[in-house]
């Protein structure tokens, strides 16, 4: 028997979706062991507040943590797998005409599972650039698979950030801070997917990082019908036209069962 309770109305509005907008969160990657930012933090970072990570003024104070920090999560979601929403995700991507998924999250499950159209809005743990004129660097994590240097960094052995072979500067990780503008071009094209899409799904996010959080606001003004897909309660909730309270890694598959057994 089906633990989620799928709405006749969600189930044909994604079988007739023309173009479809999934805006994921840090909650679909937490069924595959990537700690949200508000699960609470283990080991040697749990002293700290993401505030003394994620901002530029953090990076200025000590970039040798910060580049730790970012090195430690690169690791950990190399190793963690795509999880059943991820892999629905891929598979709804087969079978609609149109279909982007934009992510807050810059763990690259969503490319591992199969997704081919994706939107980073907030980078990617796998890019680096140059921290003084934002120039990328092709810098390779030769410690990605190493767990004595994994072990390391959670016994609080800082890494040095590497150098920038252009110019000398230090490299930092191809993430956008809070503080800092989202990039021009992932925003224009995810808002302009939001404003034409007949579908928007929102999964494992808390909608409170904007600009971000905006986009199920502007597809449903747009006309689309907004489901969303959460274990708690959101600003959005109310907003939605279906809100199911489950793990991404349980509804999405289910409603992806739905689809198939009423197409046709
Ligand atoms: P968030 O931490 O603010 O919220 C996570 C949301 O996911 C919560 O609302 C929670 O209820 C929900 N959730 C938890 N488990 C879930 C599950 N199994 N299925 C569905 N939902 C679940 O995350 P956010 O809204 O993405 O914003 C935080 C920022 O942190 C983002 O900008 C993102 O770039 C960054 N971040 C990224 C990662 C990653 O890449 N995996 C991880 C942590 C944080």
């Amino acid at each position: 028997m089906s633990k989620v309770v799928i709405p006749q109305e969600a189930i044909e509005r994604l079988r007739a979706a023309r173009a479809i907008v999934a805006l994921t969160g840090a909650g679909i990657s937490a069924e595959s062991g990537i700690p949200t930012f508000r699960a609470p933090v283990t080991g040697l970072w749990s002293q700290y507040r993401v505030e003394d990570f994620a901002t530029p003024g953090a990076w200025r104070r000590n970039s040798a943590l910060v580049w730790s920090w970012y090195s430690h999560r690169r690791r950990l979601a190399y190793r963690a797998q795509p999880n059943p929403a991820h892999l629905a995700l891929a598979e709804l991507e087969r079978r609609t005409p149109n279909m982007i998924v934009v992510t807050q999250n810059v763990d690259g499950l969503h490319q591992r599972a199969g997704s081919r159209t994706v939107i980073e809005l907030h980078g990617s743990l796998f890019r680096f650039r140059c921290a003084d004129d934002d120039t990328a660097v092709a810098w390779e994590d030769h410690d990605i698979d190493n767990a004595e240097a994994l072990e390391r960094l959670e016994r609080g052995e800082l890494e040095a950030p590497p150098v920038c072979p252009q110019c000398g500067a230090q490299v930092r990780p191809d993430i956008v801070w809070f503080e800092e503008p989202m990039p021009r071009k992932p925003w224009g094209a995810a808002a302009n997917a939001a404003q034409a899409c007949d579908v928007c799904l929102v999964i494992g996010t808390s909608a409170l990082v904007y600009p971000a959080a905006s986009l199920p606001q502007l597809a449903k003004a747009s006309g689309a019908y907004l489901i969303e897909i959460n274990p708690e309660a959101t600003d959005l909730t109310r907003r939605a036209n279906w809100s199911a309270q489950a793990r991404a890694g349980v509804a999405l598959p289910e409603l992806l069962r739905a689809l198939e057994s009423s197409a046709g």
